[in-house]
């Protein structure tokens, strides 16, 4: 059984909560909010956990940082910045909200997304292997010239050096509903695009972008660039 997570030491979060919150905020400033409420009007997350982008201002005004810091209402947010363009003050609750689940010790955040972010840095998001991507593809990619004749010169390159066009690809879909690559694949081909996958880092979502650790993601995302130019591809599709 997996250990219970250790409780949160706020002690030690709210010293850098100041820090990291006011860095998020237009001029450092938590007093621009209003209070008008725009950005609760179009939030998909207002209500939810009973938070809204409001109201975690208004906790942060008024120093209620334990509050802030245990309210698993981050994980409701999904980080859309709609409220940033609703709020005639250019407040970021999205960004403010990133930077809370980065302060989120690892073993208090959603068990899945961590994981998710975890396997990524190793290969991708579902932690197939290299390998059985690249025999997936060529497997769905036989089946369909033997199946439907009109396709049957359909390419599904990877690792073709010098190719336009690199495309990246959401781990899901190799992994439990393979056949849904293919209409990606046709729309390349009907358009006479020169593409390719990569045999390594060709996994196109970011996980780690929602933990809110900016050096995970970035790491995920320079293996990737660096796959890009090994191949000499001139143009990057992100299908994510
Ligand atoms: S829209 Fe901006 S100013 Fe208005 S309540 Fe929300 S954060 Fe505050
Ligand atoms: S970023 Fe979060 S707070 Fe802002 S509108 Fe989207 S869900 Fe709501």
């Amino acid at each position: 059984m997996a250990d219970a997570p250790k409780p949160l030491d706020l002690d030690r979060l709210r010293t850098r909560l100041k820090e990291r919150i006011l860095g998020a905020l237009p001029d450092g400033r938590l007093d621009y909010c209003l209070t008008c409420g725009l950005c609760v009007s179009g939030c998909p997350a207002s209500g939810l956990e009973g938070m809204d982008p409001r109201r975690l201002l208004r906790l942060l005004v008024f120093g209620q940082d334990d509050d802030v810091l245990a309210t698993d209402w981050i994980y409701a947010c999904t980080m859309c910045q709609r409220c940033k363009y609703a709020c005639p003050m250019g407040i970021d609750v999205g960004r403010i909200v990133y930077e809370l689940r980065g302060m989120r010790p690892r073993d208090r955040r959603p068990r899945n997304l961590q994981r998710s972010c975890d396997l990524q840095k190793a290969s991708n998001s579902t932690g197939i292997p290299d390998e059985d991507f690249v025999w997936v593809v060529g497997d769905v990619l036989e089946e369909v010239r033997r199946n439907e004749p009109e396709w049957a010169d359909l390419q599904a390159p990877i690792d073709k050096h010098g190719a336009e066009y690199f495309l990246n690809q959401n781990a899901k879909e190799p992994t439990v509903e393979p056949e849904e690559m293919v209409h990606l694949w046709k729309i390349l081909h009907a358009a006479g695009v020169d593409w390719t996958y990569a045999s390594r880092w060709w996994d196109g979502a970011n996980y780690c972008l929602f933990p809110g650790d900016p050096a995970d993601w970035e790491l995920t995302v320079r293996r990737q660039a660096e796959m890009v130019d090994s191949l000499g591809v001139r143009y990057y599709i992100n299908t994510e």
